[in-house]
């Protein structure tokens, strides 16, 4: 049947996410398992998005509201710009593919890092894009190397600020040297998943950029817990805005990820709750990693990247095997690496001591 369909699909490497929770109680008849390998909200959601989504449930016989007009309208109080500013999407997994779908033609390039957010290559080979990956300096996104290598078919950059897996950042300085200069035929991507989390002063704000050939992604999955629901945004120009809408699905957005978002972002408690959940669990972590000697890339975002100085994922099979899920970074090209999310202080506890059983 291979010879049914097209070679662009033959080629790609699928998507592998982090193992789920049930399929590894099932698969090695464990009773206690915790996840720390999807960058996950460990808090759960936010109470009043549950609450919104119970409400919301009795009304699932009618379609969603294409439009998504009460959310973008909520979001663009929220974030002081226009809903017509605002690109509603299936997580931004989705967007990424309107993204390219609206922008990229079939002799067009995108350039990215090498070792960033896997969707990115995978959704643009889908699309049959190419794609020019430029190597991390310093596990860090080399904005000058990446600059060097547009040229004139260059059309979309991606950045993942702050980067996955890597938890690293471009800072605001970075970015204005590389935006300055850039020729006019490329759109800058600035994927933003992990912001709630960053604690530096040097980090870009981004929104100034908006109105220029800058396109900022956004995701309910990571910092207000609704990973599961599937709900993300883009934020860019209402000319931009207009031609995306057009790449878009209809009915891309269900109702009740409408519904919980509207309350999760009235739910300032929880962002904050989750946000200090984050940033002392990493501290927890980070101080006996140092203690234990175990290496790993400072991150401004919800997981680390830690370096187990041997095949990461042999380290990742023996943590599994006590319960503990973290992400295995062969696919990233890592190979001594595993990534672990900042989960609850009770998880984090038991990750290290896993941890400190296997090196
Ligand atoms: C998790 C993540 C996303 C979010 O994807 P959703 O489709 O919104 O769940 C986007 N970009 C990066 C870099 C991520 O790590």
């Amino acid at each position: 049947m291979k010879e049914l369909i097209r070679k662009n699909i033959l080629n790609i490497t699928p998507y592998v996410g982090g193992k789920p929770i049930e399929e590894t109680k099932r698969q090695l008849g464990l009773k206690e398992v915790i996840k720390l390998a999807s960058n996950e909200n460990p808090l759960g959601p936010s109470p009043r998005a549950i609450e919104a989504i119970k409400k919301c449930a009795e009304g699932v016989n009618r379609y969603p509201d294409s439009q998504g007009f009460y959310l973008k309208r909520k979001l663009a109080k929220t974030l002081g710009v226009a809903s017509g500013e605002i690109v509603l999407g299936n997580g931004s997994d989705e967007l990424i593919d309107i993204i390219i779908k609206t922008f990229v033609e079939p002799d067009e390039n995108i350039v990215t890092a090498e070792t960033t957010f896997l969707e990115y290559k995978i959704i643009a080979e889908v699309n049959s894009r190419k794609v020019i990956s430029v190597p991390l300096k310093y596990f860090k996104y080399d904005l000058e190397a990446i600059k060097g290598k547009i040229d004139k078919k260059t059309k979309l950059v991606f950045i993942a600020n702050p980067n996955n897996p890597t938890g690293t950042y471009v800072t605001k300085y970075e970015l204005q040297d590389f935006m300055s200069g850039l020729p006019e035929q490329v759109v800058v991507v600035l994927d933003e998943a992990y912001d709630t989390f960053v604690d530096v002063i040097d980090f870009p704000n981004s929104r100034g950029l908006a109105n220029k050939n800058v396109i900022i992604l956004k995701t309910f999955s990571k910092a207000y817990g609704l990973a599961g629901l599937r709900l993300g945004y883009a934020i860019a120009n209402s000319e931009f805005v207009s031609y995306m809408e057009r790449a878009r699905q209809p009915f891309n957005v269900n109702s009740l990820a409408q519904a919980a978002g509207i309350a999760a972002l009235d739910d300032k408690k929880f962002l904050e709750r989750s946000r200090k959940l984050v940033l002392e669990g990493k501290d927890y972590l980070c101080n006996i990693l140092k203690k234990m000697g175990v290496p790993y890339v400072p991150s401004v975002a919800n997981f680390i990247l830690v370096d187990a100085g041997r095949d990461g994922s042999s380290v990742f099979n023996q943590l599994l095997r006590t319960g503990v899920i973290v992400r295995d970074m062969q696919q990233y090209g890592l190979k001594n690496f595993i990534r672990v999310t900042i989960g609850t202080r009770k998880e984090n506890e038991r990750f290290i001591k896993a941890l400190k059983k296997i090196l």
